[in-house]
């Protein structure tokens, strides 16, 4: 019988780490956009820049929260929240792990069959 972990999506982690990345670069485009309207003509790039702004961190939180995934190392337990990928290393025991669909796989057991 293998061990298996059943994956989540971290929606909502994702989503904080996507506003909060989302935030600060809106943050920016934003000065920039505001820097260049006061040059005149820059105004025609800065105005859509500060709309951009505005949508940002909702596009980034949104786009953020499905690539994020919440599993745990099925053989030692360990909590795993991570981007979504084939293959992690778990932090605790060192175990290769495989995500497969929605569950957890550790290498070896797919390895031997
Ligand atoms: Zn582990």
């Amino acid at each position: 019988m293998n061990k298996t972990s059943p994956i989540e999506p971290a929606k909502a982690m994702g989503r904080t780490v996507g506003c909060l990345s989302g935030t600060i670069g809106a943050g920016c485009m934003q000065i920039i956009g505001v820097l260049l309207c006061l040059t005149g003509i820059g105004a025609i790039v800065g105005i859509p820049l500060i709309i951009m702004g505005f949508a940002a961190p909702a596009v980034t939180g949104a786009i953020t929260g499905e690539i994020m995934i919440k599993s745990s190392c099925p053989a030692c337990g360990q909590a795993i929240e991570d981007i979504k990928k084939p293959g992690y290393d778990c932090p605790a025991c060192g175990e290769r792990l495989i995500a497969k669909e929605k569950t957890m796989y550790l290498a070896r057991d797919i390895i031997d069959g």
